[in-house]
């Protein structure tokens, strides 16, 4: 990596955001409402250190991760509360997480059965938290199970293993009230009966922001900490990563001149171009060839061809002053104007997470305020 890690391309990422994010979402809650934040996928790319530092500072209860490996990184940044696996784990996973002291969730006898096993071997006591499917079908016992079966778990979860939750997942939670309230109304049924030190759970960012009442002990954001959007019908985060690359080649182009693989853009007058040093290989969507956008000065200028896996043209016909060198911001404010998380979703067709997902190990995360390098 060069030393300076604004050399080529990078994030910059806003802890007093991420900060501001998490006191909205907590707004909305009941102060006993216990939150564990989602860090998983690298804290949704944004870096799960930097993330950590930042949001243990603001006294969160613990942290969600999906799978062990995450949990166990957790552990190595010195997070000694609770950490608990959403996913389903693999049984080969087991003892490693029951070592790491991790909680695990689980959906079935059989992974009840694996989880007291383990628990046995390490002779450590072993969190669980039970995995309620009311509607997503991914995961977790079937909510049409009745009573009996709660009873058979009941009993298998003593001895090396502490019922430590329950939990079901929304799946539209930005868009349809109406599927919320029947997912609620499915997960009611299953925790009214259960012992009162089970934590009950059930809202990710979006149900946070639109049924803050069905919170029950704690709840799960991701999202929303990370700056994207949760519904037209809520108010949008604070914009948490700032994506920017610098110009590397500024060059005249003449009626004719083609851009890019496939040649897919041809300058049908004089134009002028500049090259960013960002492509698919920092995590930039290639879907946003000759559609997306990038802020230069101030102004918005129009991306030309397909982008490559390392860099990407820009029109800047008209623009003064361009030169190489100069700072382009593809998602994030330059000036008056702005690129959202989500406008660049919605251009390539797909949603904030896929996109905070895919920035890849090249952009360095460049912390501004609190927390600190992620990368
Ligand atoms: C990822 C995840 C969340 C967080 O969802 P957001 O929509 O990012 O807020 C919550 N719960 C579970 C089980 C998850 O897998």
């Amino acid at each position: 990596m060069s030393t300076n890690p604004k050399g080529r391309s990078w994030l910059d990422v806003r802890a007093d955001a991420l900060l501001a994010n998490l006191a909205r979402l907590r707004s909305a809650l009941d102060p006993e409402v216990r939150v564990l934040p989602m860090v998983k996928a690298d804290a949704y790319g944004v870096g799960m250190p930097g993330v950590v530092e930042t949001l243990r500072a603001a006294g969160v209860w613990g942290f969600g991760v999906a799978t062990v490996e995450e949990g166990l990184r957790l552990r190595q940044l010195g997070v000694e509360g609770p950490v608990v696996v959403l996913s389903p784990s693999p049984y080969a996973e087991i003892d490693a997480a029951v070592e790491g002291g991790l909680a695990l969730s689980v959906g079935s006898l059989d992974a009840l059965r694996e989880v007291a096993a383990a628990a046995e071997r390490s002779g450590r006591v072993a969190d669980v938290h039970l995995d309620v499917d009311t509607g997503m079908g991914r995961s977790g016992v079937d909510w049409r199970q009745g009573a009996a079966w709660l009873d058979r778990f009941r009993s298998a979860a003593t001895g090396s293993v502490r019922w430590a939750g329950i939990f079901t997942h929304l799946h539209s939670a930005e868009d349809d009230a109406e599927s919320v309230q029947r997912q609620a109304e499915r997960f009611g049924a299953w925790t009214a009966e259960i012992e009162p030190h089970v934590l009950r759970h059930m809202l990710n960012s979006a149900g946070v922001l639109h049924a803050p009442e069905s919170a029950g002990d704690l709840v799960r954001p991701g999202i929303f900490l990370y700056g994207g959007r949760c519904g037209s019908d809520v108010p949008a985060p604070d914009p948490v990563v700032s994506l920017r690359a610098r110009v590397v080649h500024v060059r005249d182009a003449v009626p004719g001149t083609t851009v890019g693989y496939g040649a897919t853009y041809t300058a049908a007058r004089g134009e002028r171009w500049a090259t960013l040093s960002i492509g698919y290989g920092d995590g930039l969507p290639r879907a946003l060839g000759n559609r997306g956008h990038a802020l230069i000065g101030g102004r918005r200028t129009a991306i030309v061809g397909r982008i490559s896996m390392d860099v990407t043209v820009v029109n800047i016909t008209g623009m003064h002053g361009v030169g190489v060198g100069d700072v382009a911001t593809l998602i994030g404010r330059d000036g008056a104007e702005e690129i959202t998380l989500d406008e660049v979703a919605e251009g390539a067709g797909t949603i904030s997470y896929e996109v905070l997902t895919g920035f890849t190990t090249r952009l360095p995360r460049v912390w501004e305020g609190k927390g600190k390098d992620g990368s």
